[in-house]
């Protein structure tokens, strides 16, 4: 497949954890790849050198996906820089996790803010071209905790549950136009966002998943990328638990 050939991914939180493993599998699946992070540069760079290497072009651009208009600029240089978006796989997400009586504003609004906003303005943003070219897909990253609810994490399961309705309604008004749009909804995954938890948290969590491990990145990236593929064709408005059963 020639360079100009390629098929344009955009992913928000490409530089770690599970958007990483997006990254690099879209480019071994033959899409080049735009990707937006936050903060951590130097992690960024590693990713995109990566999926370099897998013969993608890549674009790794700081945009905070909280900020409307930054997320605009990213999804103008993607197709600027890359040509017309294809897939949009958005990763970006933030846990503040508190009991609901230690939760401030502030913490409510930052997740809210990060994981939910911020898939509005990068779906609001990449799917009026897609539209216009009735051609695209789009994958959104939830979690189990916005189907479940867990305690500790009213603002993060909220902002999980509200993508899972986002997502459905998104894939109901495209649809028509052939466009799909599908929730991936993963359990424990081995990144840095669960680091924090102790070693007793983590065997305690560990006991309750009926495959007795937790998942990694790249067995999420492996579903994203069958569920952005034309395999998957007919499948839209779906909701997607990748979790070893502890979501049942
Ligand atoms: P992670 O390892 O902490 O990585 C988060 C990524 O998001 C980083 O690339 C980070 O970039 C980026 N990011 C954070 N805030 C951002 C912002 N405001 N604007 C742009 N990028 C931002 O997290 P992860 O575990 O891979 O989680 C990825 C997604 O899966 C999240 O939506 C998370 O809620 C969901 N999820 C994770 C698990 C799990 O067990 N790990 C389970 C269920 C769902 P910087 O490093 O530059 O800040």
């Amino acid at each position: 497949m020639s360079a100009q050939q390629r098929p344009v991914a955009v992913v928000s939180g490409g530089s770690r954890g599970i958007g990483r493993a997006v990254v690099t599998q879209l480019a071994a699946d033959g899409y080049d790849v735009a990707f937006c992070y936050h903060s951590r540069p130097d992690a960024a760079e590693e990713v995109a050198a990566e999926a370099r290497d897998r013969g993608a072009r890549v674009l790794a651009l700081r945009a905070d996906v909280a900020d409307g208009a930054a997320v605009r600029e990213f999804v103008t240089a993607a197709e600027d820089g890359l040509g017309a978006i294809e897939l949009v796989v958005t990763s970006a997400g933030i846990t503040r996790d508190k009991g609901l009586l230690m939760m401030g504003e502030d913490d409510w609004h930052g997740v809210i803010d990060t994981n939910l906003t911020g898939v509005f303005n990068l779906c609001r943003a990449a799917v009026f071209p897609m539209l216009k070219r009735r051609r695209g897909n789009i994958v959104n990253i939830s979690s189990v905790a916005g189907v479940l609810g867990n305690a500790g994490q009213s603002n993060y399961a909220a902002s999980k549950a509200g993508i899972i309705g986002f997502t459905r309604s998104l894939a109901k008004e495209i649809g028509p136009y052939g466009l799909r749009a599908n929730t991936v909804a993963p359990g424990f995954i081995e990144t840095d966002m669960t680091d924090a938890l102790t070693e007793a948290q983590r065997t305690e969590l560990t006991a309750r998943i009926p495959l007795r491990r937790w998942g990694t990145p790249q067995e999420v990236a492996d579903l994203v990328s069958f569920l952005a593929s034309p395999r998957a064709s007919y499948i839209t408005a779906g909701v997607f638990q990748i979790d070893g059963a502890i979501g049942l």
